[in-house]
């Protein structure tokens, strides 16, 4: 069986957060690793990221959490608010507090911050990234692996495929399988703090739960900005992209009546992107030989746990570490075993999320949420032990 040695050569496909993190990890641990993206520049969507400390414990791992938090909103408490009244159903401490518990910090970054982060390191490290390459196919070979790109074509010893949601190698590998529409879409975007007049945004990480709809808000870049994800049900997607431009004035009218925190972002933002929200049931596989999938490729999540870029993070640690210590086959084995129940849990509390967000049941999604903030005042133990699983759960101490 071949082995691997931290000397072989590993492509990646994807210059997300997921392909740079586990290209960042390998190179630095002496794997010579070249990134392939299909976009023409290095650049993320203009939207914000949740980071829990779960995932801030690789990135201090892999030494790139000090550049990260220099960019990073530290916020007090994560809180559930009703979307009219403004009541609090839950308010949890972040802040101190989670750093107490967790070692690590909760943390709110720009995607453009993490992401430019991370190239910073991968090419420090010695990552080699082309861009402009769109990955075709990929075939195993006895001794290697290759990658079909639309200009050129590569050879490496494995290849990881980190490339979304819309995964081209998950594809090769399983077969079409159009990812699940959630009956969900999502309108994300940011507004300078000092264009929001009339009401002041709490230094929280907030969700206002309505009837069919929620919204969440989060201070960026050490108070600068402002993001806000809009979710609303829709029975259909009807465009061909999943994400396309959206309309603000629509937006702002799917949201009237809603707490003056809301209205206020709303008012000043001056555009929008608009996300159909999909899913994928659980995959049979991550890997096919010499190919293996990590994060979204394999394992999309809904957003409601702000989890999906934290899951790709630890991935990339777990890889790493198999890597280090089997051979692929083997690696790949145990990468996919240690990871699987876990992703495949949170996102199951990611779409349970959605309703109790959404007040579905009407009256009884209601007393849903505030006995959720009654347990949170008397019980805290019950909100924490939801938490600790995923907040407390150190990949980094694993044994691999
Ligand atoms: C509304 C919303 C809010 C979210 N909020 C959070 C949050 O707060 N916290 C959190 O942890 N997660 C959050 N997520 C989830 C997170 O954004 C994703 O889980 C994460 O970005 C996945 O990273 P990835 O590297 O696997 O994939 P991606 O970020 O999708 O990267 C894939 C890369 O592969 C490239 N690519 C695709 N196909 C090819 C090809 N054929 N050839 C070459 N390159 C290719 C793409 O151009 C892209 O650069 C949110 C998601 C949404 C939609």
């Amino acid at each position: 069986m071949a082995h691997l040695n931290p000397t072989n050569q590993v492509i990646v496909v994807g210059a997300g957060i997921g392909g740079l993190t586990v290209a960042l990890g390998l190179a630095k641990n002496g794997f010579q690793v070249r990134i392939f993206e299909q976009a023409a520049s290095l650049s993320e969507v203009g939207a914000g990221l949740q980071l829990s400390p779960n995932a801030v414990k690789v990135l201090r791992q892999f030494g790139v959490a000090d550049a990260v938090g220099q960019h990073v909103f530290s916020p007090q408490y994560a809180c559930i608010r009703d979307y009219q009244s403004g009541r609090y159903y839950l308010e949890s401490p972040l802040g101190k507090h989670i750093e107490q518990r967790y070692g690590a910090p909760y943390w709110h970054v720009h995607r453009a911050d993490l992401h430019k982060e991370l190239v910073q390191a991968c090419y420090a490290a010695g990552v080699e990234i082309e861009l402009g390459h769109r990955v075709l196919g990929y075939r195993n070979e006895k001794k290697y692996a290759t990658v079909l790109m639309d200009k050129k074509t590569e050879h490496a010893d494995i290849i990881i495929g980190a490339d979304g949601i819309h995964s081209k190698v998950r594809e090769l590998m399983l077969g079409v399988q159009a990812p699940i529409f959630t009956g969900q879409v999502a309108w994300r975007g940011t507004v300078p703090a000092a264009a929001i007049k009339g009401a002041t945004v709490q230094p929280n990480a907030t969700v206002w739960a309505g009837p069919n709809k929620h919204l969440v808000t989060y201070y960026l870049r050490g108070g600068d900005l402002v993001n806000f994800i809009a979710v609303e049900e829709r029975a259909k997607w009807q465009q061909e992209s999943w994400r396309q431009e959206g309309d603000v004035n629509e937006l702002r009218r799917k949201f009237i009546g809603w707490h003056p925190e809301v209205s206020a972002v709303l008012e000043a933002c001056d555009s929008t992107f608009l996300w159909a929200l999909n899913g994928r049931p659980t995959l049979e596989k991550w890997h096919d030989n010499r190919v293996v999938l990590l994060g979204d490729a394999c394992h999309p999540m809904l957003p409601f746990m702000a989890q999906g870029a934290a899951m790709a993070i630890e991935d990339a640690f777990v890889l790493t570490q198999t890597l280090l210590k089997y051979d692929y086959h083997f690696a790949f084995d145990k990468y996919e075993a240690l990871r699987k129940p876990r992703v495949t849990a949170i996102q199951k509390q990611s779409r349970d999320n959605a309703a109790l967000y959404h007040m579905h049941g009407g009256w009884q999604g209601r007393m849903k949420l505030q006995a959720l903030g009654l347990a949170s005042k008397y019980a805290s133990g019950i909100i924490h032990a939801k938490l600790d699983s995923i907040y407390g759960f150190d990949v980094t101490s694993l044994s691999i």
